[in-house]
């Protein structure tokens, strides 16, 4: 059943166990690092309930009635809801909440287009896996993932210290007992649940570790160690707009004695499964076309402040200025495009599914990660020391006299001193505080370190298509008379 933001407030307070260092915390929704997000995912489940959204957000088939994230795709149009469910959960949040709920949901859904995919072992995995799809539409979860090991547990060998890399350390007839770490875990303290897998490749000694299963964040054993709260660092709402608000969160996810039943249980004892799931399904392209248009509302809001930060600083005009504004304007519509381009070329799969063309996803996600910092730093060059003019907070407003000063000298011809400021701060919390410099990092990571975004551009390249091109060229004119070729010196097919 649909919930609302209230009904997900309230299944927050189930007992879990969040560190923000040597602090633990229990409850997300009234504490100062966490209320005001955990608000912005209340909204984010209130948009089914808004006539105004209603429509983008759910999907209604028969007596069934679920987000349209959790849609499997057989049409064009189908695509199109999954894009503009997306769209609109990510304009709502502004391209800052990578791990909304549809991201992880997103990854389900392809998992439950192809359960075969799951088939290994004496259990019935498949199975499994398509009721956990079933109850994510029945319970309107949100689930996130911690589905890497942590740094420097990836490779096994002789070793004075034990892996901390998450693993099943007992067995029993009803499930198995989880031990270890998995890094990290966006949205985890907002989340109902963590899924927990392997997308790299273990070695062959790591089969326990090759778990991929379901646990609830309140499960006993289970503890988030959080970092830094940028929502408890910020001053005020004018001071640092977004991270008042719009902090996701990341956690290392701690797991002692943790029980999972079977049935929660994915994959498991077997090390290609438990990575082959994410590739042999649509999940890896459903769940990063989410990460695409998400992305894409965070660069359309980047461009809104590029253009009035010009504005207000009087060289809008520039030809110089209207040049850097036009690239920016050129990476927009190149991502819209291929944004789209993914559904116009989009996928035919078995049993009637499509899917958003893989390659054109792969290119957009190559395409977040190379250009983030240089779109920022561009926009940054726009702002020049425009920061540092403004008085350290708002609180010089307090004070009358003070703000009659700031009134008068921080003010320009195009605008006042305090939506100067106002602005100013906005751009700054997206471009320059600490906050900012952890969405550098999120962008270049979230999808594994760009050489892994660029190997599955790689993979999936039709190679022997491009090289067939060469070979039509080189056929078309014979070689020089007189010479033999050495057919066992052959380029490879
Ligand atoms: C803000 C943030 C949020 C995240 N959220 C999630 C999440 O929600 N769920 C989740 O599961 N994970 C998440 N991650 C983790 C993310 O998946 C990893 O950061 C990513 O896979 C890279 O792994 P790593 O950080 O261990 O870097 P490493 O693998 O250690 O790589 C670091 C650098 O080392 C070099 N390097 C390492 N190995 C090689 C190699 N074989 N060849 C060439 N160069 C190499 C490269 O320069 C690389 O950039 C998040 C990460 C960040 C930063």
């Amino acid at each position: 059943m649909l919930r609302t933001g209230q009904d997900y407030l309230a299944s927050l307070r189930d007992g879990r166990r969040i560190y923000i260092g040597g602090e633990l915390i229990t409850d997300v929704t009234t504490h100062p690092a966490f209320r005001r997000a955990a608000r912005t995912v209340a909204g984010l489940f209130d948009l089914a309930f808004d006539p105004a959204t209603r429509d983008t957000i759910v999907v209604t088939e028969g007596n069934e009635t679920y987000r349209a994230y959790l849609l499997k795709a057989r049409s064009r149009e189908d695509l199109e809801r999954r894009l503009n469910a997306h769209r609109l959960i990510s304009q709502k949040t502004h391209g800052l909440f990578g791990r909304s709920p549809d991201h992880v949901a997103s990854f389900v859904t392809g998992m439950a287009m192809n359960p075969e995919a799951f088939k290994t072992g004496d259990k019935p995995y498949d199975r499994h896996l398509l009721d956990y799809y079933a109850r994510l539409k029945r319970d309107d979860l949100y689930v996130c993932y911690a589905i890497i090991p942590p740094q420097g547990a990836r490779t096994s060998g002789p070793s004075q210290v034990a892996s901390n890399n998450l693993t099943v350390t007992a067995e029993t007839h009803a499930g198995v007992i989880l031990n270890g770490v998995k890094m990290l875990a966006t949205g985890a303290v907002f989340a109902n649940e963590v899924w927990v897998g392997n997308i790299f490749p273990l070695k062959p000694d790591q089969a326990k570790a090759s778990i991929t299963c379901t646990v609830p964040i309140n499960a006993p054993g289970l503890s988030l160690w959080s970092r830094t709260s940028y929502e408890r660092d910020a001053k005020s709402e004018f001071d640092s707009p977004l991270a008042y608000r719009f902090d996701e969160t990341d956690s290392l996810v701690i797991f002692e004695d943790v029980f999972v039943p079977w049935e929660n249980v994915f994959t498991y004892n077997d090390i290609e499964r438990s990575r082959a799931i994410y590739h042999e399904t649509p999940a890896h392209t459903y769940g990063n076309h989410q990460s695409n248009v998400r992305f894409w509302s965070r660069l359309q809001l980047i461009l809104g402040i590029a253009s009035k930060i010009a504005k207000a600083n009087a060289a809008h005009d520039n030809p110089v200025v209207r040049a850097i504004l036009g690239d920016l304007a050129a990476h927009e519509a190149a991502l819209s495009g291929i944004i789209y381009g993914q559904i116009q070329n989009r996928e035919i799969l078995a049993d009637g599914y499509v899917c958003f063309n893989r390659r054109h996803m792969y290119a957009a996600l190559d395409f977040c990660t190379r250009n983030y910092w240089d779109i920022s730093n561009t926009v940054r060059e726009l702002l020049g020391g425009g920061m540092f003019q403004m008085p350290a907070d708002s609180s010089v407003m307090d004070d009358p006299a003070l703000a009659g000063l700031f009134e008068r000298y921080l003010q320009t011809s195009q605008q006042d001193a305090v939506s100067r400021m106002k602005l100013f701060k906005l751009a700054w919390d997206l471009l320059g505080t600490e906050f900012a410099s952890r969405h550098f990092q999120y962008e270049k990571f979230y999808a594994g370190a760009p050489f892994v975004i660029k190997g599955h551009n790689d993979r999936e390249c039709p190679w022997h298509d491009f090289e067939a091109i060469v070979d039509g060229i080189l056929d078309s004119y014979p070689n020089p008379a007189g010479v033999s070729m050495n057919p066992a010196l052959a380029l490879a097919q």
